[in-house]
């Protein structure tokens, strides 16, 4: 849905499909072309940041999970190595969903 005001100050919004097509102004009757695009919302610097920690995250995952592993017995290396693994995918899990709810949230408060 594109949404957007005619010059008298008439909320209009027509579909996607309509972008760019000329709308009558349901107020006052005056021809209106619909913007050619709905507008999207830009990510903001900071969740453009958290999108790449936790792109990091998962990218280190493995490897960490290995080193960390290395420092210790070869039974429970093992085991602190996934668990160190499970960890850093997790955080990346819950930072991609931090940052869907405020961008969800923000969209909610703009409408
Ligand atoms: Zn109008």
């Amino acid at each position: 849905m594109i949404q957007f005001n005619c010059k008298c100050g008439g909320a209009m919004s027509v579909p996607d499909s309509m972008a760019g097509q000329v709308e009558k102004c349901p107020d006052c009757g005056r021809d209106v072309s619909a913007p050619s695009a709905p507008v999207k919302f830009r990510r903001s610097f900071g969740e453009q940041v958290s999108g790449v920690l936790a792109f990091l995250f998962i990218l280190l995952a493995l490897p960490v999970g290995v080193m960390v592993g290395d420092l210790f017995a070869d039974g429970v290396g093992f085991v602190v190595g996934i668990g160190v693994c499970i960890l850093f995918i997790s955080a990346a899990a819950v930072q991609s969903a931090i940052t869907n709810v405020l961008l969800y949230l923000r969209t909610i408060a703009n409408n």
